[in-house]
């Protein structure tokens, strides 16, 4: 049904189209044709920003023995222990994706602890 409406209306469209060209006045079907183009394009690109890669399953544990998973960004040096996974997708931060590393444990198992094998950021 929504189909035969929308088969009706670019019947209409082209139908109304003709009749400007026919009145001289092509210039009004070149500005529409012209706004649709950037309306569509406009929808293309800003659809893709809409579409979210969400989980690829349900969260599994990612304990590893002996080492922590930690996503660190290169960019400000923030780090993050990554216990639960959801997805495969890296978070981001600094507008960039986080790199993730595996740091050896040091004996408490506190994520406190690991700080062995990052680079620091001192002055
Ligand atoms: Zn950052």
């Amino acid at each position: 049904m929504r189909r035969s409406w929308a088969r009706l209306g670019m019947a209409a469209a082209v139908v109304v189209a003709v009749a400007l060209f026919a009145a001289g006045r092509g210039d009004v079907v070149a500005a529409l044709l012209l706004g649709a183009l950037i309306m569509a394009t406009g929808r293309a690109v800003f659809r893709g920003y809409s579409i979210t890669k969400g989980p690829t399953g349900p969260p599994v544990d990612v304990e590893e023995e002996g080492t922590l998973l930690v996503f660190a960004c290169e960019t400000c040096g923030e780090q993050l222990v990554l216990l639960r996974k959801g997805t495969d997708v890296p978070p981001r931060h600094c507008a960039e994706k986080m790199v993730l590393r595996r740091i050896p444990a040091g004996g408490s198992g506190d994520p406190r602890d690991a700080t062995g094998g990052l680079p620091s950021r001192g002055p």
